[in-house]
């Protein structure tokens, strides 16, 4: 029987052929005579998943030498005290408030040093801030952005070259989209949206951040001795690692980045065109110029048509499509390993339901 669609926020699906090789490496690894999960992540065997993982996200990514990768703990919310607690120096920091998540690392910054907003598009968030009109400090120590916000549906297409380092939380669209790495000074990204399952949390840091990071920075969250240690330093998330590299090689062996891109730009556009084709039975309530393309918030012109709609959707295969408690209405995440069918299917029951109860 064909699995349902799943089109939660996080975590999020899986390609199906990843939990099928999981599901048979399960109680023995290549020939090991145990799973990834009773592995020494000092083992050699851990080293090879750990390095081919590593290698493949660097490819997919085109990630410049002058990068360090690193595989941590501590998920997005973590790396909102991990990052200025590292590269911070204190303050200023410069942070674009374009949703909650941005809006959380804001408040978490503030903890370590001067932080202060760019930009505030809140309470609404349904449009990103002219770039022209942030306010920027000359001195910060770095401006932090979400590039994808998850809750609000607000994507920003294309990063600024801007004078200071930028931070990107890419968490909802790493592997989306290519990334200009001449723009950016460190990207961090939790795994179980785009990537893989909970526990990971992957950091892209230039070299030049790093060795700065305050005194009362945890030792296991120091990126710098992290780096030195190949991102052993202490226990590595290792079973998500290894789904991550599993999930890294269906990527390349699909046409890479560049193919999931095209896919995200087919998915995204069918379902808003859907959507705002509907006469307003439908709304997407975001800047045209600002949608997401993972993340699809949208309304019912009558809110208790909300859980008829999703009791249906969940009769029709299409599950978790309830929107963020903030937010209300419903939600449709796009991310890679969801496939175009799921878009079709999705639209077919948007069709069908407006229909029914019109
Ligand atoms: C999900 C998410 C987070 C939080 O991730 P956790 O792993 O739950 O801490 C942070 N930022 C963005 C953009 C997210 O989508």
């Amino acid at each position: 029987m064909a699995r349902p669609y799943n089109f939660c926020a996080g975590p999020a699906t899986l390609p199906e052929p990843v939990l099928a090789q999981a599901a048979a490496e399960m109680l023995d690894w290549h020939g090991q005579g145990l799973s990834v999960m009773e592995m020494s992540h000092r083992s050699e065997a851990f080293g090879q998943i750990h390095h081919a993982a590593l290698a493949r996200l660097r490819e997919l990514l085109a990630v410049p030498a002058h990068f360090r990768i690193l595989f941590m703990q501590g998920g997005g919310l973590g790396h909102n005290a991990i990052v200025p607690l590292n590269i911070g120096r204190g303050g200023p920091i410069d942070a674009v408030v374009s949703g909650a998540w941005s809006a959380k690392s804001l408040a978490e910054a503030r903890r370590y040093g001067d932080a202060q907003p760019a930009a505030d598009t809140g309470p609404d968030y349904t449009r990103l801030p002219d770039v022209a009109s942030w306010r920027l400090r000359s001195d910060a120590a770095y401006v932090h952005v979400c590039g994808n916000e998850t809750i609000h549906g607000v994507e920003m297409a294309t990063l600024p070259a801007l004078e200071r380092p930028l931070v990107v939380d890419a968490s909802s669209h790493i592997l989306s989209r290519p990334v200009d790495w001449s723009r950016v000074g460190l990207v961090f990204a939790g795994a179980q949206k785009n990537v893989g399952i909970a526990g990971l949390t992957l950091v892209f840091v230039r070299e030049d951040l790093l060795g700065h990071a305050l005194p009362i920075c945890p030792s296991a969250f120091n990126y710098t001795l992290v780096a030195q240690a190949d991102s052993l330093f202490n226990t590595p998330p290792a079973y998500a690692i290894y789904v991550a590299g599993l999930v890294f090689d269906w990527l390349a062996a699909r046409g890479g980045v560049a193919a999931m891109d095209a896919a995200a730009a087919r998915k995204s556009q069918a379902l808003y065109a859907a959507i705002d084709a509907s006469g307003g039975y439908y709304a997407n309530r975001v800047d045209p110029a600002a949608r997401s393309r993972m993340n699809v918030p949208f309304f019912i012109h009558d809110e208790r048509l909300t859980a008829p709609f999703l009791a249906g959707a969940k009769d029709a295969g299409l599950l978790q499509l309830k929107g963020h408690a903030s937010v209300g209405g419903l939600r449709a995440s796009l991310y890679n390993a969801l496939p175009e069918p799921a878009v079709a299917a999705l639209i077919d029951y948007l069709h069908h339901f407006q229909r029914r109860h019109g």
